[in-house]
């Protein structure tokens, strides 16, 4: 797939006439409960079958977040796909000294001495976000 969800997700919601911002914003308390429920239940989705599978529900549950999560960035005009970039960024600054990687007993990668907080604030600010302000 060449395009970014994002581009996808901005289809589907000019399609079915929902909404879509293109600057970051405050949106009324209805509409951000209803999108945080909408991923709550694809997330839950994803937990009923990561164990039991079978792989292509998890594959399509896993989507499913991913959609969603796009969808509510739009509705709140954030370009998740720069906010990606910055959580990569820092994530990749978890490596300690020589490349070194510390983890958790559970495999998790842990922060090493060099790691950078992601400013996601900055990347917002950077689309036009003035904290606030409603859409
Ligand atoms: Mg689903």
């Amino acid at each position: 797939m060449s395009a970014s969800p994002a581009d996808l997700v901005r289809e589907f919601h000019r399609a079915f006439g929902l909404d879509a911002r293109d600057t970051p914003a405050e949106v009324a308390p209805e509409l951000a409960a209803h999108r945080g429920e909408l991923l709550a239940e694809e997330a839950r989705e994803v937990a009923e079958v990561s164990v039991t599978g079978p792989l292509d529900r998890l594959a399509h549950e896993l989507a499913d977040v991913v959609y969603v999560a796009y969808g509510t960035a739009l509705v709140h005009g954030i370009d998740l796909d720069a906010v990606i970039a910055e959580i990569h960024r820092s994530n990749m600054t978890k490596r300690g000294p020589g490349g070194r990687v510390s983890r958790r007993a559970d495999g998790k990668v842990l922060k090493g001495e060099h790691y950078e907080a992601p400013d996601v604030s900055r990347v917002l600010r950077e689309q036009g976000w003035a904290p606030g302000r409603e859409a």
